[in-house]
């Protein structure tokens, strides 16, 4: 007989870490595992705040599906009026001293709960190391990045050695400066790919000091789960790369997908979302609207953002605009004068929506973003070419790859060396137009159509990325059976 399998599963409290570590929980508690999900206190609040529920109806929804789940949420250590968000350093450093409070919480006597079998953690969380290592079992990493960033990030303290780290001005700007020393079957790498916060700039910075720590910690694990699938980033041999002393290392992605293709509900919000807008969506005819969108932290200035509405009125194109309250750098927007009268016959914005629903109403034609992980991974599952606009982190190698190595999307030129670059209301109205009619459309549209169908079949019975979860099931069932 096969034991009771108990993950305690560590999420990292940013909206793009949460979602798919909550997805990968419903995978894990769908088979058959006794799920422990923690987090901390703020993001737990804010996630309940704005769905409008308790966490007593949170925890008869789960209950209904026939799961076995507890939630637990820890003090992050910040005080209350902390931004977390606005200051992801401080965060960061907070988040690393998570360890003895976990620990407490999870060698409380309970016996409900069976006795745990691993801890997947997000790759973010060191301190989950020690942790795992003091209550004897497997520490799983779970990466929400695609493999090539994840193996770089992994392997950073290496690329310091070599003189790639920091990364300097001028390797940025050199377009020929390839990086092939990295192990596992990723494409060559470019100095502007590597994890921004490592450029020469950021050196005096927490966040600099910080990148390389985590890196360490990274480098200990038993089993690695990404958030990606084979098919889009060169089979199996791609993660090998990312493989802890010799442990498996495999794609499970896009992890939001099997709960989308059941029409489930797969996207847990910081924010209220607003529903207004799939009426208006419904209005607009097929493949028409322009979706614009920068995720959960990116920020962009006023001057800048001004340019882009000015771009988004000149190129004629409905489009539906995310702005966050605080994507003008914290402060409040105006938008340039007359701009709301002008396009209010065919455009919307909001402050947040279910990207999700969105991406995959048929009256999206484009997607404008800040090329974040999941967003990308979800606009390839649902089929629609981006423009990229990266900001930080791993955004510029994910919209390089979805420029040059996926071939479903473009970009604006220099961005990737400088991010504060101003890009002109003339550069986003061409761009636009270019991924919304013509034949770079038309070629942009048959690969990502091609990508979205791989990806689907991936997390589908038999296929690549259900095959590698079932796997990792059939490991922890081993392991289970060990210890008994
Ligand atoms: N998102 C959303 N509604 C919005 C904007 C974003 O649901 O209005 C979701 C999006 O679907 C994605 C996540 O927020 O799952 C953002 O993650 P990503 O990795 O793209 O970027 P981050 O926010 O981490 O920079």
């Amino acid at each position: 007989m096969v034991p009771p399998l108990h993950a305690v599963i560590v999420a990292c409290p940013l909206q793009g870490h949460f979602n798919p570590t909550m997805n990968l929980a419903e995978l894990l508690a769908m088979r058959g595992f006794f799920i422990t999900f923690v987090t901390t206190e703020w993001i737990d609040e804010r996630l309940l705040k704005a769905a409008s529920k308790d966490a007593a109806a949170r925890d008869r929804e789960i209950q209904e599906r026939g799961f076995k789940f507890r939630f637990i949420a820890i003090p992050d250590g910040l005080p209350l009026e902390h931004g977390r968000t606005s200051d992801v350093g401080e965060l960061w450093l907070a988040l690393q001293s998570l360890g003895p409070a976990l620990e407490s919480v999870l060698t409380v006597t309970d016996k409900s709960v069976p006795p745990i079998t691993c801890i997947i953690s997000d790759s973010y969380l060191s301190c989950t190391a020690e942790v795992a290592k003091n209550l004897g079992v497997p520490r799983v990493i779970f990466w929400t990045n695609c493999t090539a960033y994840a193996t770089i990030q992994k392997n950073a303290n290496f690329l310091l050695s070599l003189g790639y780290i920091p990364v300097k001005e001028e390797d940025l700007k050199s377009k020929d400066k390839l990086i092939t020393c990295l192990p596992g079957k990723i494409p060559p790498i470019r100095p502007t790919d590597i994890v921004s916060f490592l450029r020469e700039k950021y050196i005096s910075e927490v966040i600099y000091r910080l990148t390389l720590y985590e890196s360490r910690f990274q480098n200990i694990a038993d089993y690695v789960l990404i958030n990606t699938f084979e098919e889009l980033e060169g089979g199996k041999d791609a993660q090998i790369g990312l493989r802890v002393n010799g442990c498996p290392a495999v794609a499970i992605g896009p992890v939001f997908l099997p709960n989308f293709l059941q029409g489930r509900n797969s996207m847990y919000s910081m924010w209220e979302e607003d529903k207004t807008c799939f009426q208006w969506l419904d209005a607009q005819l097929q493949g028409s609207v322009l979706y614009v969108s920068f995720g959960s932290m990116a920020l962009k200035s006023e001057k800048q953002l001004h340019e882009l509405a000015l771009g988004l009125e000149a190129c004629g194109y409905p489009f539906l605009w995310v702005l966050r309250s605080d994507i003008a750098e914290g402060k409040s927007l105006d938008l340039p004068e007359g701009f709301k009268d002008r396009t209010k016959d065919r455009a919307l914005i909001v402050s947040w929506t279910n990207q999700l629903k969105v991406l995959s109403h048929p009256s999206i034609g484009g997607f404008l973003t800040h090329s974040g992980w999941n967003s990308t991974l979800e606009a390839i599952s649902m089929g629609i070419p981006m423009i990229g606009w990266p900001y930080f982190g791993d955004q510029f190698l994910n919209c390089r790859f979805v420029k040059d190595v996926w071939n479903v999307g473009l970009d604006f030129e220099g961005v990737d060396v400088d991010e504060f670059k101003l890009v002109t209301k003339e550069i986003v109205e061409s761009t636009i137009r270019s991924i919304m009619e013509g034949s770079i459309r038309t070629k942009l549209c048959e690969n990502v159509a091609r990508l979205k169908e791989a990806a689907h079949k991936a997390v589908m019975e038999g296929g690549t990325s259900y095959t590698n979860l079932n796997t990792f099931v059939e490991d922890m069932q081993k392991i289970a059976k060990s210890r008994v």
